[in-house]
């Protein structure tokens, strides 16, 4: 019987797991996957959750994380927007930073169970949690902490109501080198083309990371990627160069679709849920990572008050609700909102031409987007 079983071993649960570990607790992590994996993510990570995971006892610059103090932002004709960012952040692969922080919670005493999907988890009549895999024996819990992701065979069995819908978007990432400098080591920019916008700036081993959300439809239209790469996103000069100067380490990018940011529950069937189960912002916001390692943190206050019987069941899931909404609700909408901007070459050089020009407006974009440092 576990305290804790976090299902998913993303940054979100592996947070979590840390956290609970740390106290004392219990705890297990079933992840579908195994370690190392490369994950579709622009792998820029904003320094609101440094402090708060250097204080857990984990540092990414220890496993090569760099800098990332400038922004640098283009549309389509080459019109570039460029400003310090004021948190900054880091950058570091996600193959690199979920094994070791895997790493990190199994030497707190966390039992980490790989390569097993979680089927389902029902609620058994002593309120004990029952995490179903494939093995016969189901995991046994007092309480399951769903951080499965953007999308996982649970939201479907869960009948969650953002799984029915189907979203536009698709993820596409390569990781490179270069040979000569195109880009500065501690700029991350962004760079918009007709229908989607492209994240680069680098990770450890001198390794930049390239990642795009786009269309379906995009891709659709021209029918592979490399085709819709060359017709769209070559389009924006800064891509072009960097397509054709790149080094690409891969010979096939990874790719997802069905990237949603529609609204989520903050708990469904007595799981409650952390990181983008529980809700995804726009990748162009670049806190995606750091949302989620903060609503672990949350998620993780109210997980240990209810295992000292400080407060019910009831309680645990109304006190995490609201602490989720007053932090990441607002931020979510503006995500959604900012969003629109991207994509479409009139309102991303109006964005741009405006950041430009007004100091006001780009502190604000700014601050709207990112939280501020998640206190310990
Ligand atoms: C194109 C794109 C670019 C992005 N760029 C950035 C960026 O630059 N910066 C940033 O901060 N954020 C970015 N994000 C967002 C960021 O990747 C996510 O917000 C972050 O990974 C969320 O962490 P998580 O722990 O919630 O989920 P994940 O890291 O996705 O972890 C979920 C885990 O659950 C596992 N899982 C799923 N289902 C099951 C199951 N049934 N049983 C067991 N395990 C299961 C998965 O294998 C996975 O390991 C981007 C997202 C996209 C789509």
């Amino acid at each position: 019987m576990y305290d804790l079983i976090c299902v998913g071993g993303g940054l979100a649960g592996l947070t979590a797991s840390i956290i609970l570990a740390k106290e004392g607790f219990k705890v297990a992590i079933i992840e579908k996957n195994d370690y190392p994996q490369h994950k579709v993510c622009g792998e820029y990570i904003s320094n609101e959750i440094l402090p708060f995971w250097q204080k857990l006892g984990f540092d990414p610059f220890e496993h090569g994380a760099v800098a990332l103090t400038q922004f640098q932002l283009s549309a389509p004709s080459g019109n570039l927007l460029k400003m310090p960012l004021p948190l900054g952040g880091f950058g570091i692969s996600r193959y690199t930073l979920d094994l070791e922080l895997m790493q990190y919670a199994q030497k707190q005493g966390v039992e980490v169970f790989t390569n097993q999907t979680v089927r389902e988890i029902t609620t058994q009549e002593n309120n004990t949690k029952a995490v179903f895999t494939d093995e016969k024996m189901p995991f046994l819990g007092k309480i399951v902490l769903g951080a499965f992701g953007k999308r996982s065979n649970l939201d479907a069995q869960m009948k969650r109501d953002f799984f029915q819908k189907k979203s536009p978007y698709i993820g596409v990432k390569y990781h490179l080198k270069f040979d000569q400098k195109l880009q500065e080591d501690n700029v991350i920019a962004l760079h918009n083309f007709q229908n989607g916008y492209c994240g680069i700036s680098r990770v450890e081993n001198d390794v930049f990371c390239m990642c795009y959300l786009t269309t379906r439809n995009n891709l659709q239209k021209f029918g592979n990627i490399p085709e819709m790469e060359k017709n769209i996103l070559w389009k924006n000069v800064y891509l072009k160069e960097i397509f054709e100067k790149g080094n690409f380490i891969w010979e096939k990018p990874k790719v997802i679709n069905e990237v949603s940011f529609a609204t989520k529950s903050t708990q469904a069937q007595g799981v409650l849920m952390a990181g983008d189960s529980a809700g995804m912002i726009a990748p162009l916001c670049g806190n995606g990572m750091a949302m989620a390692v903060h609503s672990a943190k949350l998620i993780s206050t109210e997980i240990i008050k209810r295992l000292k019987n400080e407060i019910s069941e009831t309680e645990m899931f109304e006190n995490y609700t609201k602490i989720w909404n007053k932090n990441f609700k607002f931020r979510l909408q503006w995500g959604r909102f900012l969003q629109s901007f991207f994509g479409n070459n009139f309102l991303s050089e109006l964005l741009i031409w405006s950041g430009k020009n007004s100091k006001i407006l780009r502190n604000f974009l700014v601050s709207h987007t990112h939280g501020k440092n998640v206190e310990f």
